[in-house]
């Protein structure tokens, strides 16, 4: 408890910096950043959770997100919050009051959210919100634009990559969990899909920032990823400001 105290009275000291995560699908990012944020005492957010709760919004409400006025109407109708859960120790994800953390996880959101998350006016609705939660720094975000886009000028920015194979048997393993109807070739199309949409849109495509930290975890176990995120962002926060 006092080692606890210490620890959070020295971190509350330190400068804090903003640590972006971005990538390809099922690289690990979430877990990566979920790390570091209990390790730094920071908060972290999973901005592809808001694209994936506008998402079953739109699906829920049958709205056609082909017609601009109809997205625009039904974004007024979202209202998006992170509240922290002591049981799961991490945020969840409201979708007007709803906890929507786990069905937003469904394939069937998964085959929608790349088309959603390629709107525009979908994307300056999430990044508006995410700017808003970096204010203070002392952040970790995840997501495809949050290096280039969201957090320009983040202190630490890293990129994630796998090997392909690698990320559909990793997803896989996680979603046959929950439903073991879901197959391998399903989970695959869903990746690829999603990975091309995403790097090919025309509003702020999935791209490496210039600055960013190139992280291959394909032979990486999870400790020495996190070790390596952990002693960059150790370098970030001990340079001067
Ligand atoms: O990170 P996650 O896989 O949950 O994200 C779901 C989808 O949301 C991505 O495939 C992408 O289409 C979209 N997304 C995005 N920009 C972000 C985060 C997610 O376009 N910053």
């Amino acid at each position: 408890m006092l080692i606890a105290l210490k620890l959070a009275f020295l971190q509350a000291k330190m400068r804090k910096i903003i640590v972006t995560i971005d990538g390809w699908s099922s690289c690990g990012k979430s877990t990566l950043a979920k790390q570091l944020a209990k390790a730094l005492g920071y908060v972290y957010v999973d901005s592809g959770a808001m694209y994936r709760a506008i998402t079953l919004y739109f699906l829920r409400n049958h709205i056609d997100w082909t017609d601009l006025s109809a997205v625009k109407q039904a974004l007024k109708e979202i209202s998006l919050e992170f509240i922290y859960n002591s049981h799961s120790q991490q945020s969840e994800i409201y979708l007007n009051g709803e906890n929507v953390e786990y069905v937003i996880r469904d394939l069937v959101v998964a085959e929608k959210v790349s088309e959603v998350a390629a709107i525009k006016e979908v994307r300056q609705f999430a990044v508006a919100q995410q700017q808003k939660m970096g204010k203070k720094k002392g952040i970790v975000m995840d997501g495809r634009d949050i290096g280039t886009v969201v957090f320009p000028n983040a202190e630490l920015k890293i990129f994630m990559t796998a090997d392909n194979a690698v990320r559909v048997e990793r997803r896989f393993k996680e979603l046959y969990e929950k439903n073991p109807n879901v197959t391998i070739d399903e989970v695959k199309a869903n990746l690829e899909m999603r990975d091309y949409i995403d790097s090919h849109r025309e509003a702020s495509p999935l791209r490496q920032a210039e600055d960013a930290i190139l992280l291959d975890n394909t032979n990486l176990t999870e400790k020495e990823q996190f070790q390596k995120a952990l002693q960059w962002a150790h370098t970030e926060i001990n340079k001067k400001s």
